[in-house]
């Protein structure tokens, strides 16, 4: 090979917003021919938006968005990010309300609204912190793909030493002993039908509410996958969220029904590459999460978003450090016409 071709290829992708772990990599670019996308963070913004809060009876939506909001505040996940914020901007409107009106119902003015989504991308800064009012979280855990647990203390609201409080995936709740009620499990459902997602917050043994978000697609990303199939490539949306959220995402960048692989758990994300694989496919791997790390390592191509967490960037060939889908077709049509040139 000659260096100077390759110091070119990679100048060029520097400026393109691309860049090349090694000159290796180039090869890895010349025969893939299917491309798996991570969807959230990916394809779609990975800046969730809660659009409804659905709250179990003897419950209140304000209940179930505050606690889930508590223990969200301590986790970096988009979900997390949205529950969080949603929360503090309902926390800060509760006190205004109380604070114009003393006497007056406040608690009925901030419960009756339809939707806690109105500037939640405002006060972002309010969810940073491990305490939201009176809140305090202890004891929080993770489970990546799955869901968050924390121990929320309030001082007002009679919690005493504190309640566990578990926001995830229904399934996930219920491996926990977790016990659903059937209009939460509809709220869910008809939330996921409708191509949002959905989490369920639970404490005391039961579920107490559905939060209910929505991921907007990139604006760029339809074009980015026209762009990857004029390559000859095959684009796959691959997530761990529903298979309503996926095909709602799949349907807006002009990926096939049969393209769609959802609610797929972190560890089994590299098998679905490796299954691309097994059957004869060369796959490039595009994605942003800790979850995707081992799937961007398997592929022959790992593609990491530049916006997305370290791990990813490090399993990775090449970083698209704009966080542009667009940039991934860039970079393989650069990576190919590299080599031509080399060879
Ligand atoms: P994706 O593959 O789309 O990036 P993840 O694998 O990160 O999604 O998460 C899969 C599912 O696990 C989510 O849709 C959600 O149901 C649940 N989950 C993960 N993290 C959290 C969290 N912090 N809070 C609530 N639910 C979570
Ligand atoms: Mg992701």
């Amino acid at each position: 090979a000659t260096p100077t071709a390759l110091l070119v290829g990679t100048g060029r992708g520097a400026q393109l917003g691309v860049l090349i772990k090694g000159p290796e990599v180039l090869e890895g670019t010349r025969r893939v021919d299917t491309v798996v996308l991570d969807k959230t963070g990916t394809v779609t913004e990975g800046r969730m938006e809660v659009v409804d809060v659905v709250a179990a009876r003897g419950t209140t939506r304000d209940e179930v968005l505050r606690l889930a909001g508590a223990v969200e505040g301590l986790s970096e996940h988009p979900i997390a990010r949205a529950i969080a914020a949603a929360a503090a901007v309902r926390a800060i409107a509760a006190e205004a309300v109380a604070h114009a009106s003393p006497d007056g119902p406040a608690l009925a003015a901030t419960t009756g609204a339809d939707s806690v989504a109105a500037g939640a991308d405002g006060v972002s800064a309010g969810a940073d912190g491990v305490a939201i009012g009176s809140d305090q979280v202890l004891d929080f855990r993770t489970d990546a793909g799955s869901g968050v647990s924390g121990v929320v203390r309030t001082a007002h609201a009679g919690l005493g030493l504190g309640t566990r409080v578990l926001v995830g995936r229904p399934g996930w709740l219920e491996g926990q002993g977790v016990v659903t009620s059937p209009d939460l499990r509809e709220a869910f459902r008809a939330a996921e039908a409708q191509g949002g997602t959905a989490v369920v917050a639970a404490w005391n043994g039961s579920a107490r509410g559905v939060v209910v978000l929505r991921d907007p697609v990139k604006a760029t990303s339809a074009q980015a996958v026209a762009e990857l199939r004029a390559l000859g490539l095959r684009p796959v949306l691959l997530t761990g969220d529903n298979a309503g959220a996926a095909h709602r995402a799949a349907d807006a960048v002009g990926i096939a029904p049969d393209d769609v692989v959802a609610q797929v758990l972190p560890a089994d994300k590299v098998a679905v590459v490796q299954r691309l694989q097994a059957g004869g496919a060369r796959v490039a791997m595009v994605g942003d999460g800790v979850n995707d790390a081992a799937a961007l390592a398997a592929a022959d191509l790992g593609l990491a978003m530049g916006t997305g967490t370290d791990v990813a960037i490090e399993a990775a060939d090449l970083t698209l450090v704009r966080g542009d889908l667009r940039s991934a077709g860039q970079a393989i049509r650069l990576s190919r016409a590299t080599l031509r040139i080399i060879r």
